[in-house]
């Protein structure tokens, strides 16, 4: 297998489709897919890059698979379950266990942008369950 190499620059945005908004997710987040099976044929794990506008948020939601969040532009809150949150910028990482709650709002004055990691071959198979009325 050879090793890929790309800049994000090369790859597109993407949107929600209609049936994940209307499960909870916001049409106004944006993400780029980077790395998983269909892109660079890689095993068990998948790698995207994700951006938030200012003002908008990544809805409490969870899935199975553990996922990692390092952020790379801006700043606002990690949400959790019970209405908990946590102030996170630039910088920071948050590494999600299975199944654990969690989403992003951005309050900064600029957009958040952040990595994501997932412990799976395909994001587009993962499961989001999104809790609209919690945050
Ligand atoms: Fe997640």
């Amino acid at each position: 297998m050879d090793i890929f190499l790309k800049s994000l620059d090369e790859f597109k945005w993407e949107t929600s489709s209609a049936e994940r908004i209307k499960s909870g997710a916001n049409p106004r987040t944006q993400w780029k897919q980077l790395v998983d099976k269909d892109i660079c044929d890689s095993s068990g794990i998948s790698v995207g890059y994700s951006k938030i506008p200012k003002g908008e948020d990544l809805p409490l939601h969870n899935h199975k698979p553990q996922e990692i969040y390092f952020v790379m532009k801006g700043s606002g809150f990690l949400l959790m379950e019970n209405h908990k949150l946590k102030h996170i910028k630039e910088g920071d990482i948050v590494f999600i266990p299975e199944n654990k709650y969690h989403g992003i709002k951005n309050s900064g004055d600029c957009a958040l942008e952040f990595l994501f990691i997932f412990t799976a071959e395909r994001w587009k198979d993962i499961n989001y369950n999104f809790v609209s009325n919690q945050t």
